[in-house]
């Protein structure tokens, strides 16, 4: 796929959406947007572009965003919620097998996915995923982490529980429905000393606060491990500002967390990757870590993918390398469903280099820095959840 096609392809992209979406072509129509525009890395900002927050529920466009009609899709994808306010995206087949592919590509450029043997994620279960209630206009919907996680399809221990004993106490006490997640402390040692033992190529991923907090726990329990050279670490989903979905921990500084697990685990800051993603958009980023820069370099295939950045007061377009912005996604890819070919997001980030990463070489390539959100993040609901850190608890015991 060359260059010359994505541009050409986005085009034509750009044209459908608005032949087939009304919101869409209104929003062209207000940008006065010629659909002939001869599109190239110089004038992206053009691209009449959906903001993130016309996805969320409570603004009910969402399903104005198709391009299908609903009956179509394979599901609703529904994005983990800090504020009881989720994304809520239609996707047709078509759709989540491209995005499925853009994740399957960036975990094994930097965590070697086909080479794993074992899967320790804080998540809940693929089946448990399944069985979360939720529909809308009749149509399910499922959390778009349910598909990226369905992609490993491996030996996998999910960290992530829900204890029904303490669901049903907290139904008969206070008669509504509060969800009780747990991570089961026993299956994290039981699989860490097992990869250890067999010194299989293992990965250990998700959510980074849940992450940290946990294994900080472990190491203050005097616990290390001497783990495989292919022992790795994934973050995704952001989490650093401390909060992720419904956990609320401290922020946390992601030079301390690459040195703390490190540590514990025995490997190198080679081993870490995150990435970034959005559930209003199809591709996501690979990351891997920058002792030069003390942050992940975050890779935008351009081939795939392109971002622009834009200015948080005016929306004009930064072009400048460290200049904070807020981050666009644009694809002509994996959008066939829904208006989602350039999504303006709520995050902000900086770019590093416009062509090439400086730290591994690859050429062809946005390098850019997760910042911050421009949405506050209130964490709201975490006192819902207890033990999420069963090391913590033991201690206090
Ligand atoms: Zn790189």
């Amino acid at each position: 796929m060359s260059r010359i096609n994505f541009y050409d392809d986005l085009r034509q992209e750009i044209k459908q959406t608005a032949a087939d979406n009304p919101y869409y072509k209104n929003i062209c129509a207000e940008a006065n947007y010629d659909f002939d525009t001869q599109l190239d890395e110089t004038n992206l900002e053009e691209v009449p572009y959906v903001n993130w927050a016309a996805f969320k529920e409570s603004n009910q466009l969402f399903d104005k965003l198709l391009r299908i009609p609903f009956e179509e899709l394979s599901h609703w994808t529904i994005s983990s919620s800090t504020s009881g306010d989720p994304s809520i995206v239609g996707r047709a087949p078509e759709d989540v097998k491209v995005f499925q592919e853009n994740y399957k590509r960036l975990f094994e450029q930097f965590s070697y996915m086909s080479t794993i043997q074992k899967l320790v994620l804080f998540s809940p279960s693929v089946g448990f995923m399944n069985r979360m209630p939720g529909t809308w206009m009749g149509k399910r919907g499922f959390l778009f982490y349910r598909d990226i996680t369905d992609i490993w399809n491996l030996d996998t221990t999910f960290l992530l529980f829900l204890n029904v004993r303490k669901l049903v106490f907290h139904l008969l006490t206070h008669f509504k429905f509060k969800t009780f997640i747990e991570v089961d402390g026993k299956a994290l040692l039981k699989a860490l000393k097992d990869i250890e033992k067999r010194q299989i190529p293992a990965l250990v991923g998700n959510s980074a606060p849940l992450m940290f907090k946990t294994f900080n726990d472990c190491k203050q329990a005097g616990q290390t491990y001497s783990m495989p050279e292919t022992f790795r670490v994934q973050t995704g989903g952001g989490g650093w500002s401390g909060v992720k979905g419904r956990v609320k921990t401290d922020p946390i500084d992601k030079a301390v967390f690459i040195e703390s697990l490190s540590e514990l685990f025995n490997i190198n800051s080679s081993n870490f990757a995150d990435c970034f993603g959005a559930t209003e958009s199809p591709t996501a980023f690979g990351g891997h870590w920058s002792k030069t820069y003390g942050d992940f370099l975050l890779h935008v295939e351009k081939e795939h993918a392109q971002i622009i950045l834009r200015s948080i007061d005016t929306f004009e377009r930064i072009r400048d390398v460290k200049e904070p912005g807020v981050l666009e996604i644009i694809t002509p890819y994996g959008v066939k469903s829904y208006t989602g070919l350039a999504v303006l997001l709520d995050d902000i980030v900086e770019v590093v280099d416009f062509n090439r990463c400086p730290d591994c070489g690859r050429e062809n390539v946005i390098i850019f820095r997760h910042l911050d959100k421009l949405t506050p993040q209130s964490g709201k609901g975490c006192s819902s959840y207890t033990r999420l850190f069963p090391f913590a608890e033991k201690k206090k015991e």
